[in-house]
């Protein structure tokens, strides 16, 4: 799985150059399904998508009004037309308007035939079925033409795309009732070590909550993923491999946490070795330098660290590219934006790092950041106070505070 020609000195390799290993080795899933519009939401559309009609279907009114034919236009002049009746939105105006006519209309309403314009309601004087238009009126406005906004047989959307709200009310827009999406991937998780308790039971000594698998569980939540919770496993080097196999059997991917340093009781490695193509890399990153990626069978695998902070920044970093690319979507990069550090950051050569942070924006758009607190990979607290990394190159041996900084906000409203 290593290819040894990448790997740097120091036995690290880049974090680039995992990422792209990781992305040859995986081969985006083919096999599709048929999902009514509801379902759709988020899924990944396998196929573009044409409409079978115009959007709109018919040419009609931007806004209540008063439609006319320009045709009645007297230059310079107000003029009168006689009040012939009414075309409501999903009641159209039966007949078609004619010399000496207009014809009240409201938004969306299909425009009678005959009729070219439309006069918003504020603009004209009515004295019963008198309607006196100004001066200032206008020709051939407020009309909306029949697939102004798409043309039968048109593309919607094209694929593969992620849908969105935006897009699945677009469909709907056009009558979509279902579309094809690639299938789910099938993800099984667990958590490794003997010291690890499950919540809602007492802390005996020496045990610590399990959280990763928690936290992957949100992590993992997508309406792309089936996830499969699989528990925790204790450091037996048995009990691991016959669930590690036994899963790769049925799953797409499994993620497991813990267990993949070089600590006594770390298995996962002679169990992979034994069962499975995978290799344990070294990520010039911190958090998280220690992963596993590779196959069992037909199944991928990503061996995380324990560490509850390093399995959300390589969770982050590495594997979520990688099931974008597996769920057959094109991988999206993060926001980085540049922002005042107002702290002072320390740093020691050699790693990229993600280090937790607060952003906020002044109310004339100037970005700063301070550090969420310690920096620790076991410190849960600063990430979850967290709402962005701080991204500092290999290279950097820290910033002094007022330095502009790198930042990957981890939501687009903060
Ligand atoms: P390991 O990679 O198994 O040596 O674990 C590294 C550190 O992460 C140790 O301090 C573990 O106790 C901790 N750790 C491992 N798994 C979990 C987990 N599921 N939840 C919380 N902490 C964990
Ligand atoms: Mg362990």
């Amino acid at each position: 799985m290593i290819d040894p020609c990448s790997i740097e000195a120091n036995g690290l390799i880049s974090i680039e150059q995992a990422l792209q290993k990781i992305h040859h080795s995986i081969i985006p899933v083919s096999e599709c399904e048929r999902v009514v519009l509801k379902n759709a939401l988020n899924r990944i559309l396998s196929a573009p998508v044409q409409s079978a009609i115009d959007i709109p279907p018919d040419r009609n009114s931007a806004m209540d009004g008063y439609a006319f034919d320009s045709q009645e236009i007297k230059p310079g002049q107000p003029f009168i037309l006689s009040l012939a009746g009414t075309s409501w939105a999903g009641k159209p105006y039966q007949g078609s308007l004619k010399k000496g006519e207009c014809i009240r209309i409201f938004t969306g309403a299909v425009m009678p035939d005959g009729a070219d314009s439309v006069i918003m309601q504020e603009h004209i004087e009515k004295n019963e079925l008198n309607i006196t238009f100004p001066a200032t009126t206008q020709t051939k406005k407020n009309i909306r033409a029949a697939g102004c906004d798409i043309k039968k047989d048109s593309e919607l959307i094209s694929a593969p795309k992620k849908l969105s709200a935006i897009d699945i009310g677009l469909l709907a827009s056009a009558g979509i009732y279902d579309v094809t999406v690639k299938r789910k991937l099938n993800i099984a998780f667990l958590s490794t070590g003997d010291e690890l308790c499950a919540i809602g039971q007492v802390l005996k000594p020496g045990q610590i909550y399990d959280s990763n698998r928690y936290t992957l569980s949100g992590l993992l939540s997508d309406n792309n993923f089936n996830i499969y919770d699989l528990g925790v496993v204790a450091d037996d080097k048995q009990q691991l491999e016959n669930i590690l196999s036994s899963a790769a059997k049925t799953h797409d991917v499994i993620i497991t946490t813990g267990g993949a340093s070089v600590g006594e009781a770390d298995y996962i490695k002679e169990i992979l070795d034994k069962c499975g193509n995978v290799g344990f890399w070294k990520i010039a990153i911190k958090p998280g330098k220690p992963l596993a990626f590779g196959k069992i069978k037909d199944c991928y695998f990503f061996g995380l660290p324990g560490n509850p902070v390093s399995v959300i920044a390589t969770f982050h970093k590495i594997v979520e590219p990688a099931l974008q690319h597996l769920s057959g979507i094109t991988v999206k990069k993060s926001i980085s934006i540049t922002a005042t550090c107002t702290d002072s950051l320390t740093k020691e050569k050699g790693r990229q790092e993600y280090q937790r942070g607060i952003l906020t924006q002044t109310k004339s758009g100037e970005f700063f950041v301070k550090s969420a607190g310690k920096q620790g990979s076991n410190i849960m607290s600063a990430i979850s106070r967290a709402n962005c990394y701080i991204v500092l190159a290999s290279d950097s041996e820290g910033i002094a505070a007022g330095k502009k900084v790198v930042v990957e906000p981890f939501e687009t409203r903060i």
